[in-house]
């Protein structure tokens, strides 16, 4: 059995970037930008005004002087020069007409038809923004491998770069296996339970960045198994659920292995999840043996698939979830050799974070993973923790 920690290195070892696409602005959100972006434009193109007020030329306004207004200037005009003595009507994100200087806000005047006093001296450059500010021709605004946020979005469609290469989403391969699953949409028969894992593992993969497509359950029976797996092989990677324990029926990891697939572990000292399997297709796709326990799927699906996947998808960064000292409310008892991970849902206070159990924490129980935000870790040798003892917690979204 392997530390998560070693479990993980030899995953992300495998993990590949997938191919380069050129794609649109439309369909980039939450991937992984593949080339750096450098700027061709200049961002803002034009000294601008940041006010709804008046064009000036700062020397030329003085508190409680009058000035004739000698023209106005809307956002989408390209005026004329500026008289000396003059000053513009401007709107915000109009350009500012050559000659002014500084704009005096709105607030700042008395205005009259055919002129403005000001309440205030202007200073030179007030209020003005200054072509080149945000961007300039032959900056590297964005580097390879970052992810596209909202503000990324802005940033790109500003510069009118609404192509860029970007990494495909890597598309998953679901299977559910057990011959006790029938589709969600159908009645359980006496024995039977609904598929349920393929469609909370989906849900993760789509979180993480990957195009998950979820396959009919299989039984357990080793031919329709082969079937099943010949398919998922296809794809960029694979996630099982079920039959990768030490049962009877538990044929997951014998058929893969038929089907070409090389193990590199199969247990990993944690609870829950322990029989998680992983292994490297021919084509180099991993594949990824998760337990039939909603939970302990879900689980081994944050530790061990989604770093993959992030990974494929060509972040550069942030494969693995994020980790934070946080205090607990209860004392807990470890019992046993391996690291546990608590369903828990922590809460800010100042500074700290506080971390309560889940009240539901058996790894058969869907209710575990619902209202959810974190996996308090607990170490191999903790012992006995009492209230009020730190450790690390994953956490599944920002706290
Ligand atoms: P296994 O890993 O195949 O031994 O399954 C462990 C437990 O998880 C059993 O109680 C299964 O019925 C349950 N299980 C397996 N696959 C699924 C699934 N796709 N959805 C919900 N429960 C499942
Ligand atoms: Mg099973």
């Amino acid at each position: 059995m392997i530390s998560v920690e070693e479990a993980v290195a030899l995953i992300l070892a495998e993990a590949r970037p997938t191919a380069v696409e050129q794609a649109i602005l439309s369909d980039i959100f939450g991937r992984a930008l593949a080339v750096p972006v450098i700027a061709e434009r200049t961002l803002p193109p034009w000294d601008n005004s940041a006010m709804d007020g008046y064009a000036l030329r700062a020397a030329d306004a003085r508190a409680g002087k009058a000035l004739p207004i000698a023209f106005t200037v809307g956002a989408g005009d390209a005026p004329g020069e500026l008289p000396p003595g003059t000053a513009a009507r401007i709107m915000t994100g109009a350009p500012v007409p050559r000659g002014a200087d500084a704009i005096v806000k709105r607030e700042d005047t008395d205005e009259h038809p055919e002129r403005v006093t000001f309440t205030k001296d202007a200073r030179l450059g007030d209020h003005v923004r200054r072509a080149g500010d945000d961007v300039r021709p032959g900056d590297q605004v964005l580097p390879a491998g970052h992810a596209l946020r909202a503000g990324e979005m802005g940033l790109l469609a500003a510069l009118g770069r609404t192509i860029v290469a970007v990494h495909a989403r890597p598309r998953v391969a679901i299977v559910s296996t057990g011959s006790e699953l029938v589709e969600a949409d159908r009645a359980p028969g006496p024995g039977q339970i609904a598929a349920s894992n393929g469609w909370a593992l989906a849900a993760q993969c789509l979180e993480a960045g990957a195009l998950p497509v979820v396959f009919p359950a299989v039984k357990d029976d080793p031919a329709a198994l082969r079937e099943a797996f010949t398919r998922a092989l296809g794809f960029d990677a694979v996630l099982s659920s079920g039959g990768v324990s030490v049962g009877d029926f538990d044929f997951v990891k014998q058929v893969t292995e038929e089907l070409g697939v090389q193990p590199r572990f199969w247990k990993v000292a944690m609870k829950p999840g322990k029989p998680v399997a992983f292994g490297v297709a021919r084509s180099g796709a991993p594949v990824f043996g998760l337990p039939g326990n909603p939970a302990s799927s879900m689980v081994a699906f944050e530790l061990f698939v989604r770093p993959a996947l992030r990974k494929m998808a060509g972040f550069a960064s942030g494969w693995e979830r994020p980790r934070a000292t946080v205090i607990l409310d209860e004392p807990y008892l470890h019992d046993g050799k391996r690291r546990h991970f608590l369903r828990g849902v922590l809460r800010r206070e100042g500074e700290l974070l506080r971390a309560r159990r889940h009240s539901a924490q058996g790894s058969g129980m869907l209710r575990s993973m619902v209202g959810v935000n974190a996996l308090i870790e607990i170490p191999e040798s903790a012992g006995a923790l009492a209230a009020g003892d730190r450790v690390q917690a994953l956490l599944l979204e920002a706290t």
